[in-house]
């Protein structure tokens, strides 16, 4: 399975970063790395970013609406993300989950306006500290793994995007046992859905992702790529976690 390594640059980024997309771009051209890459910036950069990115480098979202369009002041549609240049959408993240109170109902709703838009979803799923520490994180994965995938998943219009709360923006990962332990039952709960498709749908993992650690995370069983956030807003530093995928990977 090809990986992918994914940024999200989540609310960080005016047009002087795109700078940094062309960069990333330009390697990738060169590199020609075993992987597929992306790049999500803020809604106003999508359309610029597109055009910047060239073949070698996708661009995403970091939220959908539910709905095509209609009177939903702020919010953006997967449908003018696909028309803005966007492939693909997040979905999920953490911080829309604790800070704009997303269910998961609400996630599954986006995943299939991603689908609906013709864009591939990235959805995160991932426990708290507090959960990890009561010994849930298993039981909480599984649980918005499941509400929050709606049935027709495939491995062209999903990845799934592993993310321990606890891990993201603090420099601290879970050991290779955890993450693999995670990942194995990730895939075990998409073979009891999907059957055979599961085998071909990405599991990311995500969470304070760096050029030190990408290696030794990147070659654990079923972490087949990224979602990296801090460390995707320089160029170099992205091109250092995809240079971590080996070659014929
Ligand atoms: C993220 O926001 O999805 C993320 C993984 O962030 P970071 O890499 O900064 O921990």
């Amino acid at each position: 399975m090809r990986p992918l390594i994914a940024g999200n640059w989540k609310m960080h980024g005016t047009s002087a970063a795109l700078g940094q997309i062309a960069a990333i771009a330009r390697s990738v051209a060169e590199e020609a790395p075993a992987c597929d890459v992306l790049v999500c910036p803020p809604f106003t950069l999508i359309a610029r970013a597109a055009a910047v990115a060239g073949a070698g480098v996708a661009v995403g979202a970091q939220d959908c609406h539910r709905e095509p369009e209609g009177a939903f002041t702020g919010d953006i549609s997967a449908e003018m993300l696909r028309d803005a240049g966007a492939t693909t959408v997040i979905v999920g993240h953490s911080e829309r989950r604790r800070y704009h109170g997303e269910t998961d109902i609400d996630v599954a709703m986006k995943t299939s306006a991603a689908w609906r838009a013709g864009l591939s979803a990235i959805l995160c799923i991932g426990e708290t500290e507090a959960e990890r520490d009561a010994g849930q994180a298993a039981e909480v994965v599984a649980r918005q793994l499941d509400g929050s995938l709606p049935l027709g998943a495939n491995p062209a219009t999903t990845a799934i995007a592993y993310e321990p709360v606890w891990a993201i923006g603090t420099g601290r990962t879970p050991g290779d046992a955890d993450v693999a332990e995670m990942h194995a039952l990730i895939r075990k709960r998409l073979t009891d859905r999907l059957g055979e498709d599961a085998a071909g749908l990405r599991i990311l993992y995500g969470g304070s992702v760096k050029p030190a650690n990408a290696a030794s995370i990147l070659r654990l069983p079923n972490v087949n790529g990224a979602l990296v956030g801090g460390a995707s807003l320089e160029a170099e530093e992205f091109l250092s976690i995809i240079r971590a995928i080996p070659q014929g990977a």
